[in-house]
């Protein structure tokens, strides 16, 4: 699939316009804060229904205005498919696609595929587990339909859970607490059973695109609630994490939280035998997040049998020309939109000088 045109109007600090882009790269050059990230957090939006860079909603709409839209025509095997995403504030928002309005943003999911490079990826390594969590939830959502309906139930049941526990303590009974528990387990379950098979997957991918970059072994090491080498048989990840529950349940009721599940868990991404958050180089953290993003590319590609798109923000100046031609030839018969300062030194099918807010063809 590629994106055809695009329309802005109110978003951030660009100027109300319409856009054409080409298939092939797509190079958004320009001074610094001139809009580049801007356009492509718009076309982001409309992908994911939220802001790559964490914003709300409501931040989204420029300065002294009430209201932004976007629209984008994808072609897909030669069909358009239209997609709206309006927000007008204090009310709530509209996303259609094809004209249809949807219920919730994340029906969106899947319709545009796009992944996106950020020199903040590299937190994914840095930072703590949350981080990481969020970003294998939201990989995972697009290729696996239940998923975040899966997460969605756990993490309900999960709040009720924790108030149960404030009220047992408060001297309540506790007999309830195993039909919250059954439920936990099973929505539970299954999230660990999806991300087993999803990080296995990353693993292959990310194995083969260290040693071709740097030469450099990987392993992926998925640290699951259920202290299982394998986690990929639903029944036995069930009686396990059900086992831990059990055990667990003074801690909880010191704590008022549920100490084992899903929302505990963690990956570690393991360089040359060692944990990568801890003894990477920033220059080698930086290679093994590209090395996941082009995994998570490679697995979007494989489940869905469509092109995705390539969102590269600003990646282009950290990365060494070795680094840079091997992302390029990786991408090639792909759409990609590059940002970046200058126009030298990138070669591209069509260009685009941005200023202030202002995107023009050349
Ligand atoms: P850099 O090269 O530094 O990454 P950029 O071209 O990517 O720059 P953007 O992040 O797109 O810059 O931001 C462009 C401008 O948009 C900034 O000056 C920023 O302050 C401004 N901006 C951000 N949010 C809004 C908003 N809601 N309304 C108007 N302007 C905004
Ligand atoms: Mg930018």
């Amino acid at each position: 699939m590629y994106v055809k045109e695009l329309f802005v109007d109110n978003f951030r600090n660009l100027q109300k316009q319409k856009i054409e882009f080409c298939e092939g790269i797509n190079i958004f050059y320009g001074l610094n804060a001139q809009g580049k990230s801007n356009l492509l957090e718009s076309i982001r939006l409309l992908s994911m229904g939220r802001s790559f860079r964490g914003s709300k909603t409501t931040q989204l709409i420029k300065f002294g205005e009430d209201y932004f839209y976007v629209k984008a025509i994808i072609c897909q095997e030669n069909n358009d498919k239209k997609i709206e995403f309006g927000y007008k504030k204090k009310e709530n928002k509209v996303i259609k696609i094809n004209g249809n309005k949807i219920k919730s943003a994340s029906e969106l999911l899947g319709q545009l595929l796009t992944v996106i490079f950020s020199p903040e990826d590299l937190n994914i390594i840095k930072e703590g587990p949350s981080h990481r969590r969020k970003y294998l939830d939201s990989c995972i959502s697009i290729v696996e339909k239940n998923y975040l309906y899966n997460l969605m139930q756990y993490n309900k049941i999960l709040i009720n859970r924790n108030k149960l526990l404030k009220n047992i303590k408060e001297g309540k009974s506790k007999n309830i607490l195993e039909i919250f528990d059954d439920q936990l387990v099973e929505y539970g379950a299954k999230i660990i059973v999806v991300r087993q098979n999803y990080l296995k997957n990353i693993e292959i991918n990310i194995k083969k695109f260290l040693l071709e970059i740097s030469n450099e072994t990987a392993e992926i090491v998925y640290l699951n609630s259920v202290g299982l080498k394998d986690a990929s048989d639903e029944k036995i990840v069930k009686k396990r994490l059900k086992e831990k529950l059990l055990k667990n349940i003074d801690l909880d009721l010191k704590y008022l939280t549920t100490q084992v599940g899903p929302h505990r868990e963690d990956f570690k991404i393991i360089i040359n035998g060692y944990d990568s958050r801890v003894y990477s180089s920033q220059g080698q953290q930086r290679t093994v997040a590209l090395c996941l993003k082009l995994s998570e590319f490679e697995i979007l590609k494989k489940e869905t049998g469509e092109k995705p798109i390539l969102l590269l923000d600003d990646v282009m100046s950290e990365l060494d020309e070795n680094r840079k031609k091997y992302i390029l030839e990786k991408l090639q018969g792909f759409q990609t939109f590059i940002t970046h300062t200058t126009k030298r030194d990138l070669k591209g099918d069509c260009y685009f000088k941005i200023s202030n807010g202002s995107v023009i063809k050349e």
